[in-house]
């Protein structure tokens, strides 16, 4: 099983011809609203490829929190671990431009708001848990804790290092397999993707990781361990839409190391990033989060 330190989002999306620049002001075509939140993202991938998949998170109580616990239900997500907060639940503003590239903005709202303390007795208690999964747009001492409950109890963890934030350094030790966007790894590292993904993992190992994904839009990403590098090429798709391109791909990886039985080998890590690839191929050519995300006999048959 699959348990996910999950930021839970409603998007307000915005289709426009472009992303506009600081104090313009741009007509777009059309806007909507859809679920989302990097850890709600990756939960409902996972779920959708068949992994069974528990939601550490934390809704506001309101509306959007009461239709996203619904959403999570149905996809047969457990919520036992949702909480409610006072503050609203977490909201994102999306722009999408023409060549579906995206540019966000995230308020936390309630996602700020998980009970660390409940994080980590939730690990303890879900029953075949093998891997966790946690994103920085979730309350970091919530995923810290729960990250550290994971350690102790021999559940590999997963850190999506979006959006990079200083909780990320304290989180680093405790995460088994870091996956970053170029962005990210410059942030992270200070390091460029391509001429020092090196020496930028390097520092990421004498942290603590064991393995570091460093995903590559379509390009693909690069599988590192501390002796080792593997380049696994993107599936060549007609891009409409990234939104969610990388959640899925985390979604994807953990569904696929949940499978696991025992320890992970490299080469298990770098098959899992294949299987991911093709599951955000699919994800890239479809509108929005939820609604791009594949089951797992969408993707076989793409
Ligand atoms: P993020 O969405 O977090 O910025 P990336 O853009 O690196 O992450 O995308 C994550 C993964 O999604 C990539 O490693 C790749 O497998 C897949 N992907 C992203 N963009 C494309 C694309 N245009 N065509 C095919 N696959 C893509």
């Amino acid at each position: 099983a699959v348990a996910v330190v999950a930021s839970l989002n409603v998007d307000h999306i915005v289709l426009a011809p472009r992303i506009p620049e600081p104090g313009e002001t741009l007509m777009g075509f059309s806007t909507s609203r859809e679920l989302g939140g990097k850890g709600g993202n990756q939960a409902v991938a996972a779920a959708r490829l068949g992994a069974e998949v528990a939601v550490i998170g934390c809704v506001g109580q309101d509306e959007d929190g009461e239709e996203y616990r619904e959403a999570l239900l149905a996809e047969g997500v457990d919520v036992a671990h949702l909480r409610t907060s006072a503050l609203p639940t977490g909201r994102a503003a999306i722009t999408v431009d023409a060549e579906g590239v995206n540019s966000i903005v995230v308020v936390a709202g309630a996602n700020a708001d998980i009970p660390a303390a409940a994080a980590e007795t939730a690990i303890g208690e879900l029953p075949g848990l093998r891997v966790v999964v946690g994103q920085l747009e979730a309350a970091a001492d919530a995923t810290e804790r729960a990250f550290a409950a994971a350690r102790a109890r021999g559940v590999l963890t997963v850190l999506n290092t979006a959006p990079v934030g200083d909780v990320a350094a304290k989180l680093l030790p405790l995460s088994d397999v870091v996956v970053a966007n170029e962005v990210e790894f410059r942030q992270l590292t200070g390091q460029d993707p391509v001429d020092g993904l090196r020496r930028g993992s390097a520092e990421l190992f004498a942290a603590g990781c064991r393995w570091v994904i460093v995903t590559l839009g379509a390009e693909g990403c690069a599988v590192l361990d501390a002796s080792s590098s593997v380049h696994v090429p993107a599936v060549a798709v007609r891009a409409v839409d990234t939104t969610a391109a990388g959640d899925s791909f985390v979604g994807a990886l953990a569904a696929r190391l949940a499978e696991i039985p025992g320890e992970p080998t490299t080469a298990d890590v770098v098959a899992a990033c294949g299987f991911a690839a093709t599951v955000a191929a699919v994800v890239v050519t479809r509108h929005g989060a939820h609604p791009s995300l594949p089951t797992l006999a969408e993707v076989l048959d793409a």
